[in-house]
């Protein structure tokens, strides 16, 4: 067996057992393999085992390995920070954005998606720690931020994203993890939505306690980044 399928398996299994301990469906968990910094062959591999979700951070990076591939039915989405001379490339290529974190730019997606592609799904990325380092809109500033988009013709808004900071327990990930849940439920009258895109390789176990339905695995499918 090659590492690649070893460690895919690996991640199905943590997802089955978590699923199994936290009392989830393990069919509404999906797992977004993150591949930025990867080559297109092994994107084609995992394909081949069956992965048809992946994520991408960087654009060109990103395009280019699409149009490798661009025979192969895959499911891309864009979770990298966003400028907004880039947005018309996205709102074409791409099925789903995790990253969006300001109306200006949620916008222009609208407006460039194409007639004949679907709405563009979209989560809003939230800093849920107030890291100020790090993307995301506040959770105060989270309300305006989903009223507005959900005008949006060419936008369908399907839940949150967050990347909280590492933590050492899983008490402290699943702490974090529980906050955006709770966004998540609180918004749920106003605007049905039904995506949790949260945990990476090393927190699934907490993301998927609190709820997660998108898990973003990298470095523990495809190995560590150069
Ligand atoms: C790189 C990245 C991941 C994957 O992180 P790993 O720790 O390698 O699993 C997930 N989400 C985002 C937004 C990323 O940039």
């Amino acid at each position: 067996m090659t590492n690649l399928n070893q460690q895919l398996l690996t991640i199905k299994q943590r997802m089955a057992d978590a699923a199994i301990q936290y009392q989830r469906e393990l069919d509404d968990i999906t797992l977004l393999a993150v591949s930025k910094t990867k080559p297109a062959d092994m994107i084609e591999a995992l394909y081949h085992l069956g992965q048809r979700s992946f994520g991408e951070n960087y654009l060109q990076e990103a395009r280019d390995k699409q149009q490798v591939l661009s025979t192969l039915d895959i499911e891309w989405h864009f979770i990298g920070p966003i400028q907004s001379n880039k947005t018309r490339d996205i709102a074409e290529n791409f099925a789903w954005v995790h990253s969006v974190d300001r109306l200006k730019i949620a916008k222009r997606l609208s407006q460039q998606r194409p007639d004949n592609l679907p709405p563009l799904n979209l989560c809003i990325q939230v800093n849920i720690e107030q890291e100020t380092t790090k993307a995301g809109v506040s959770l105060d500033a989270l309300p305006e931020l989903i009223a507005s988009i959900c005008e949006l013709p060419r936008i369908k808004l399907r839940g949150l994203m967050s990347i909280p900071a590492k933590k050492d327990s899983i008490d402290q990930q699943r702490t974090a993890f529980a906050r955006l849940a709770q966004a998540k439920q609180a918004y749920s009258a106003v605007t049905p939505l039904d995506t949790l895109s949260m945990g990476m390789s090393e927190d699934i176990e907490a993301a998927i306690a609190e709820g997660a339905t998108i898990i973003r695995v990298g470095s523990a499918l495809f190995g560590a980044r150069g």
